[in-house]
């Protein structure tokens, strides 16, 4: 099966990009073909700051390669190293109705929150319909906050088929439900523009800070604390198997139970949780050659694939004038 995923270089990566993506993905590239790419054209339409936008991409590559992408067994790149896709984009937007993309809740989120109401920012899930389909991706592993985006490429995709013939594969979104909408620390879904995330490698005293800031109720200590809508517990939830799990339960249904230990035992958690990555990113970091050559090299093999749609879908419209 081929599985794709891309993330944006937006900001630093964080606990709900892990347990909703990348460590699925990092899973997926055993028994699949698996496609995964920083969509750093994405992120142009939150990011306005070049430098911080290498930055970001460098680091991205890092955080994946560190927590475990192989680029043996898969295919791992940067969005704009294959410009293919900003053709297929054009293509796509012909097939795309106005009003599909003015139902969508991200782009009004994202304007909500201060993200500049651009164009690109509203074309966004067109380019991110030419990213599926440009690589004939089956599966695409995401979060929930991108169900609606997959639908439109999906749609996009049968319209597309339909006007012009067979020629792109119809995606099928791979959401899973347990870790599908991480909460950020104010409660709401976790998201590298918002300001609320816990970074999978920021330094000890930060990530601390942040554990400690996790928005709870003022339930009194002697009272038993909720579990449903608790971001303290969902998010230590998250490094539980299920018997581990019923445990913390038990623990937020006992009175006695003080949120401000239970932050403590859980920066403790992440902390211990990602240090293996940690040293394996900061080997990383400093090897900057062997991760710009891995994500060339992955450009090469990603831009193979992307020919032939790209091809095929240039003369399904019409394009080869010549014929
Ligand atoms: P931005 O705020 O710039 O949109 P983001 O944090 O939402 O950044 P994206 O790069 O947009 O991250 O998304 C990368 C992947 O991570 C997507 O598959 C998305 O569904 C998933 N994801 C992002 N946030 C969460 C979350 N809070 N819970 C689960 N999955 C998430
Ligand atoms: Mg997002």
């Amino acid at each position: 099966m081929r599985v794709l995923s891309g993330i944006q270089p937006s900001g630093s990566l964080h606990l709900g990009n892990y347990f909703g993506m990348m460590k699925r993905m990092v899973e997926y590239q055993e028994n699949n073909e698996l496609f995964c790419f920083l969509v750093n054209y994405h992120a142009l339409t939150s990011v306005f700051d070049a430098e911080l936008l290498r930055r970001q991409t460098f680091e991205a590559a890092c955080d994946f390669l560190a927590l475990g992408l192989d680029p043996e067994k898969s295919v791992f790149w940067v969005q704009s190293d294959v410009q293919e896709v900003t053709e297929l984009t054009w293509l796509l937007s012909n097939v795309t109705g106005m009003g599909l993309l003015e139902r969508s809740h991200s782009y009004k989120d994202k304007t909500a929150k201060g993200i500049p109401a651009s164009h690109g920012l509203f074309a966004y899930p067109v380019l991110m319909a030419a990213d599926i389909l440009l690589y004939g991706a089956e599966k695409v592993p995401v979060g929930k906050d991108q169900k609606q985006h997959l639908e439109i490429a999906r749609d996009i995709a049968i319209r597309f088929n339909n006007t012009y013939g067979e020629t792109f594969v119809v995606p099928e979104p791979d959401i899973e439900e347990s870790v599908a909408t991480v909460p950020g620390i104010d409660g709401q879904k976790m998201s590298k523009s918002y300001g609320n995330a816990i970074e999978i490698f920021a330094g000890e005293k930060e990530m601390r800070e942040k554990v400690m800031k996790i928005k709870t109720d003022s339930t009194p200590v002697d009272q038993p604390k909720p579990v449903e809508g608790n971001v303290l517990y969902e998010l230590y939830s998250l490094f539980l198997d299920e018997k581990e799990r019923e445990k913390l339960k038990e623990r937020f249904l006992t009175p006695g139970l003080k949120y401000g230990e239970v932050k403590k035992e859980l920066f403790g958690v992440i902390w211990e949780y990602f240090a293996p990555y940690r040293k394996e990113r900061e080997r990383l970091v400093k090897d900057r050659q062997y991760v710009v050559d891995t994500l060339r090299e992955g450009a090469r093999k990603a831009r193979q694939v992307a020919a032939v749609y790209l091809e095929r879908a240039r003369r399904n419209v019409g394009l080869d004038y010549w014929n």
